[in-house]
């Protein structure tokens, strides 16, 4: 009977599991089952990490030998305890679904968290809807409803990115429309250009151009443009 008169039959292995009889040495005072995460205190007493933790947090003793115990007391079993320990050999917990896996007793933990026996482990549906389902979730799972909530998801997805093919597009023609404005506008200036180099060299004047600033009094020399009379000159050019 375990030692505190809970239940605690959670921690420790049952002794059953094992393909050997084993060491009363490893078995756990607090359980009474095979020890599960060995570890031990200044008083050599060995006990389940989770049991003794679990006991610390009521106690401050060693539940053996009674003297004063904290967690922080707590050290990893010898090196010559742990080779003999890892020697044990355990059946998987699922055998009685029909798992025949055996591995040494700190390595069947691992294989349990991903055992096909385990009815918390996620294994591919049977019937090929490639949802992945416990052996608990597998009586009610629907295949057609899993199947019909993917293409409601991919149809979410194609009207997601539809709304942004019409976003690009008005982006687009608006960028387009400014492209085109910008244009009429060059050809604007352009014939406006053309029309007034006409009427400076009908007056025997040359135009040149020039990176250099214009000065003040080259600005009053400006004649603008019949069609831009309140408009500057582009920048670039001044007469000379
Ligand atoms: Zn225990
Ligand atoms: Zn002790
Ligand atoms: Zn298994
Ligand atoms: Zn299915």
């Amino acid at each position: 009977r375990p030692i505190d008169g809970q239940n605690t039959s959670h921690m420790g292995f049952a002794e059953q599991r094992f393909t050997t009889a084993v060491d009363e040495e490893f078995r756990c005072p607090i359980c009474r089952d095979v020890l599960d995460e060995p570890i031990t205190a200044q008083c050599e007493h060995v006990f389940c990490r989770a049991c003794i933790h679990e006991w610390l947090s009521r106690e401050q003793s060693c539940p053996v030998g009674r003297q004063p115990l904290k967690v922080h007391h707590l050290q990893d079993v010898t090196r010559f305890f742990r080779n003999y320990y890892t020697k044990l050999e355990i059946c998987c917990d699922f055998a009685d679904s029909g798992c025949q896996f055996v591995a040494k007793v700190d390595e069947i933990k691992a294989h349990e968290n991903q055992c096909p026996f385990n009815p918390d482990v996620k294994t591919e549906c049977p019937n090929g809807c490639t949802a992945m389902v416990t052996k608990k979730e597998l009586s009610a799972h629907d295949c057609v409803q899993y199947l019909k909530n993917i293409i409601a998801d991919k149809n979410a997805e194609i009207s997601r990115m539809s709304d942004r093919e019409s976003d690009y597009k008005r982006k687009l023609l608006d960028f387009q429309i400014t492209i085109k404005t910008k244009n009429s506008e060059i050809n604007y200036l352009n014939e406006c250009l053309f029309e007034r180099r006409n009427q400076t060299s009908d007056k025997g004047s040359v135009i040149i151009p020039s990176t250099s600033r214009p000065t003040a009094s080259d600005n009053k020399q400006r004649i603008p443009c019949g069609r831009h009379r309140n408009q500057r000159l582009p920048e670039p050019y001044h007469r000379v």
